[in-house]
């Protein structure tokens, strides 16, 4: 059973990258269906008009609720076919709740993701009233700054969601050591050579004990998130 995931945009063509590599290979291997789909086919003016002025007024256009609904309508029915009587819809905005690992996480584990990326000053309210009627919706933002559109952030959940997926990165176990899954920073990485440009790989790392190795991998870590997210430490003054 794969998971699907729909997404609503009015430029499908910033999605292509996500053939490419890892989600390439999940969707040709039928773990991810991905769906990338034209808000404007759900207009039926001759403009295919997706926005109009703002009441109250003000600068910008807002997104015109009906090719929304309309769209909604058709993702969400087709949810019967996913086999889940309630998908979730996400919406990328700046005003939503903060996406972290744990949010890619929890999102990882639902059957049928919708994705509406929002354009200009963004969409109408009733919009994200009317899709809570429909699923489970979820306002999410990237960060505390203001993109263009909801496409790169929704790429960039769709990454971060994509790969906690099972079989979607060939080795689970890469997926428990990285940054963030543990609380803190990931440890600092080294290949060959041993010697690149006076500068040396540590010596602890060519010692060959692994206990050893391990724990100079959780100082590192721990240095390292002191350094620089202290936000991310309990508040501990040791
Ligand atoms: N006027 C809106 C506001 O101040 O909240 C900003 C609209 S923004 C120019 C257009 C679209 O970009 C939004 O509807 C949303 O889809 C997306 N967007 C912008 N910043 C984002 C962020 N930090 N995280 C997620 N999506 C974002």
């Amino acid at each position: 059973s794969s998971v699907r995931i729909d997404v609503l945009s009015i430029f499908p063509s910033y999605f292509d990258g996500l053939t490419l590599s890892l989600l390439g290979r999940a969707q040709s291997a039928g773990i991810i269906d991905l769906r990338v789909r034209d808000l404007r086919d759900w207009t039926s003016d001759r403009h295919r008009t997706v926005d109009d002025t703002p009441y109250g007024g003000g600068a910008g256009m807002v997104m015109k609720p009906e090719p929304w609904g309309l769209a909604i309508d058709e993702l969400t029915a087709s949810s019967e076919s996913v086999g889940t009587s309630v998908p979730t819809i996400i919406f990328p905005s700046p005003a939503g709740e903060v996406f972290t690992q744990a949010t890619a996480r929890d999102l990882s584990t639902r059957d049928h993701l919708i994705f509406g990326c929002g354009r200009y000053e963004g969409i109408d309210e009733r919009v994200f009233e009317y899709a809570a009627s429909r699923g489970e919706v979820r306002l999410v933002s990237l960060g505390d700054y203001v993109l263009n559109g909801g496409e790169v952030a929704t790429m960039a959940m769709i990454e971060a969601i994509g790969r906690l997926i099972p079989g979607v990165v060939g080795n689970p176990e890469s997926l428990v050591e990285e940054s963030h899954e543990d609380g803190l920073l990931e440890y600092p990485s080294y290949t060959k050579p041993a010697i690149w440009r006076d500068r040396s790989v540590p010596d602890v790392l060519l010692s060959g004990n692994h206990g050893v190795i391990a724990s100079w991998r959780r100082d590192q870590q721990i240095e390292r998130t002191r350094r620089r997210r202290p936000d991310l430490l309990p508040d501990d003054p040791s």
